[in-house]
């Protein structure tokens, strides 16, 4: 399949209202030609509003969406050449696997022998070529999700649309089709706007996200700067870093957790006093007492498979969650005196 010209999206200040409600409230973002780029949040806070405004199916109420410098808004949805690809994949029950996915080519009237081609490069791209002649029904969840994602492509688009893709799967495959759905959009090189509400889907499928919240977009970032250095406790929170840790910045920039100085972590410009050092559990290593920058104690301990899941009490009841990947030797025990030591690359201070 030829790799379709991939375009820049500009989305400026889109907004939109249903009554009393602000589902887009000045959203802006730019996608760059190939990229992709994950509207991550909560049920709610309006990502497949900003979806459905740039495949056409939602008219804004304000601002404006452009695809290579031209605004799109004035242009039917069919004739946007966007293609999405929807969580309910919406198949035709009654027609093949090759039928369905040569529907798009068909209504656009291209010729059967360059359309019959396009549909076999598709199969052969999602690997169901075995499949052609089935029906939906005979399908695997798995292999149904597939036939959407070669019905979407099929058409080259200069623009994948993806809503929640992976939803309607089990957890196993899931993953699996996360791998194979990044391998497919970087073989492809097509620009891409993807919705969904698992952080972890976000993360392992983009190029940048932009996390919302409320009808607006409250950091934009690649997945490893909001993965560690979320800008809001809100993002923290959402994106699942367990340990939130109240903390000090003094006046030389140092920042104290249970009143001793975190080695290598300096406050940010403008934070004074009262502040939260936000770290995921595995940024931080747990040491024998005495080899850490932080003495606490063993409170909790739980294996799980390929980790260790760890509380430790800290200072004045402070308690910090820890995962170490399991090794040789045996875990710390409940109850025994350790140290822990954040990464300081791996901590966010945030205001309190
Ligand atoms: P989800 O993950 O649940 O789909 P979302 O983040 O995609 O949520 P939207 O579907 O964009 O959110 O909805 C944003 C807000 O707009 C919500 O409060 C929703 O109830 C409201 N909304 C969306 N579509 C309509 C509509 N057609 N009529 C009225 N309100 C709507």
């Amino acid at each position: 399949m030829s790799a379709a010209r991939s375009c820049r999206l500009e989305i400026d200040a889109v907004a939109k209202s249903y009554g009393s409600v602000r589902a887009v409230d000045g959203v802006s973002l730019a996608v760059e030609p190939g990229e992709v780029m994950t509207l991550l949040g909560p049920s709610g806070c309006g990502k497949t509003t900003v979806l459905q405004s740039i495949a056409g199916f939602v008219v804004p109420d304000g601002g404006d969406v452009r695809i290579d410098g031209a605004s799109i808004l004035g242009v039917a949805p069919e004739k946007r050449r966007t293609a999405m690809l929807f969580q309910q994949y919406a198949l035709f029950p009654h027609m093949s696997v090759r039928d369905n996915v040569g529907f798009g080519l068909r209504m656009a009237g291209v010729p059967k022998a360059q359309a019959a081609r396009r549909v076999e490069e598709a199969l052969r791209l999602v690997r169901i070529e075995s499949l052609a002649a089935r029906r939906p029904a005979q399908l695997s969840g798995g292999q149904r999700q597939r036939v959407a994602l070669a019905r979407a492509v099929v058409t080259e688009p200069r623009l994948l649309l993806l809503d929640e893709p992976l939803g309607a799967l089990d957890q196993n495959l899931r993953e699996e089709m996360q791998v194979e759905l990044r391998k497919l959009q970087r073989k492809l090189g097509v620009t891409t706007v993807m919705v969904t509400h698992d952080q972890r889907e976000a993360i392992v499928l983009s190029d940048r996200i932009a996390v919302m919240k409320d009808g607006r977009v409250e950091q934009v970032g690649t997945p490893t700067d909001i993965y560690d250095h979320p800008r809001t406790r809100y993002i923290a929170t959402f994106t699942g870093v367990e340990n939130l840790l109240p903390a000090r910045c003094r006046a030389d920039g140092a920042v104290e957790v249970g009143g001793i100085a975190l080695p290598g972590l300096r406050a940010p410009e403008g934070h004074h006093a009262d502040a939260t050092v936000a770290v995921r559990s595995e940024a931080i290593s747990l040491r024998p007492r005495g080899e850490g920058a932080l003495p606490g104690t063993v409170t909790f301990v739980q294996v799980l498979g390929a980790s260790v899941r760890y509380d430790v009490a800290v200072g004045d009841g402070m308690n910090v969650a820890v995962t170490e990947v399991r090794r040789d030797s045996p875990p710390f025990e409940n109850g025994q005196p350790v140290s822990i030591s954040p990464a300081p690359a791996r901590c966010t201070v945030l205001a309190a």
